[in-house]
């Protein structure tokens, strides 16, 4: 498996007990250049440490329950573990939450990533010095210090049918208060290199699926439909367009990001395979009809549902950067990863 190539120490995982999260720390335990891997999760409503069922057992495993706003906690972490790389996925993820109530949302993906960046700047400086540019160095004993941010493309808010997707350097328009959280957060990690040379790269993912996904999101509430024969709800008239990523080919970026990641620099990560909201609902409705012909046709389950408030029209990503640079490509087609979904399901 080409992965890390250099020894990355221990590494902290925030939010491994998520969807995307859980992914990651099965991949990176995986690789033997990952000495030792503490997943810090408050494990809320969306955290379940049963994801990582399979992988408990990997003496390499340290989770930790606690929060990423707890100044004490993750200094404790940093020092005690020695950590050197840190992935920082720990956030509120769901737009419509963060419509019914943002503060939650302002909290962790703000207040949390801020603590994660103080707390990594003093641990990462030498003799005292605010600025940790040397950091990415490391020597002898210590590994290249990593800051991995993992942001959206919904910070950028959203694109007109036939606009170019979004890149690296399109402006951030952010539509919901989920987004802006995220866009503070992203601010606050670019003024952390630029003013105290913090190590961070920032990554951009499109929208994930696959396994282990929370029920409340959408490809899992459409299967879910099906299974129960409840109506499968769909947002305005489902024209909405997203661009979709199988969950393990964006976990295989994030690695190849840690091992080789240009310091400084923002990836955008997209699955480059647009579908609109209504179109996936009728795939999965057909896989569904082969899977269970007893409820078939499920498309006759489909309900439009009042739209979201400030509901983006369309998400479209250009990875290029990251397909250079670092030489990742999505390996995964959306319709047999949906299909390997609903099977999962
Ligand atoms: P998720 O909601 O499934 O998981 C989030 C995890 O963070 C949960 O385990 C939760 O318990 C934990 N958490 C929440 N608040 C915490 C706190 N204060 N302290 C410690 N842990 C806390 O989210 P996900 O879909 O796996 O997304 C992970 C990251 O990837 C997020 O930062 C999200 O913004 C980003 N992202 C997600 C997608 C997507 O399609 N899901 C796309 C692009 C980027």
């Amino acid at each position: 498996m080409e992965g890390i190539e250099h020894r990355a120490g221990s590494v902290l995982v925030t939010g491994g007990a998520g969807f995307i999260g859980s992914h990651l720390v099965r991949r990176l335990l995986a690789e033997e250049g990952v000495d030792h891997l503490v997943n810090l999760d408050r494990l809320t409503y969306a955290g379940d440490l049963a994801r990582l069922d399979d992988v408990a057992e990997d003496p390499r495993l340290e989770n930790v329950i606690g929060d990423i706003c707890d100044r004490d906690l993750v200094d404790r972490i940093l020092s005690t573990r020695g950590i050197r790389t840190v992935v920082h996925l720990a956030a509120e993820s769901h737009v419509d939450r963060s419509i019914a109530g943002p503060a939650e949302f302002i909290r962790t993906n703000l207040t949390g990533t801020f603590t994660l960046l103080e707390a990594c700047r003093e641990a990462w400086s030498r003799g005292g010095d605010a600025d940790v540019r040397d950091a990415d160095v490391g020597d002898a004993d210590d590994p290249p210090a990593r800051f991995v941010h993992v942001s959206t493309d919904e910070v950028f808010g959203d694109l007109a049918v036939g606009d170019p997707p979004f890149t690296e350097v399109s402006p951030y328009a952010p539509s919901s208060p989920y987004a802006a959280s995220k866009a503070g957060a992203d601010h606050l990690v670019r003024s952390y290199r630029r003013t105290y040379g913090l190590p961070a790269i920032i990554t951009h993912a499109s929208n994930n699926y696959g396994s282990h996904q929370h029920p409340e999101k959408f490809i899992p509430t459409v299967i879910r439909s099906c299974l129960e024969q409840t109506p499968i709800p769909v947002y305005g008239d489902g024209s909405n367009i997203r661009d979709w990523l199988h969950v393990e080919d964006h976990c295989e970026a994030l690695v190849q990001v840690m091992a080789r990641g240009r310091i400084g620099a923002s990836y955008l990560v997209g699955g480059e395979d647009e579908w609109t909201n209504l179109d996936v609902v009728r795939v999965l409705c057909r896989i569904m009809d082969a899977r269970i012909p007893a409820g078939a046709p499920h498309d006759r389950l489909i309900r439009f549902v009042t739209d979201r408030p400030g509901h983006d029209l369309r998400y479209a990503t250009d990875s290029s950067r990251i397909r250079k640079a670092l030489g990742w490509v999505p390996t995964r087609d959306f319709e047999s990863g949906l299909r390997a979904t609903v099977e999962w399901y």
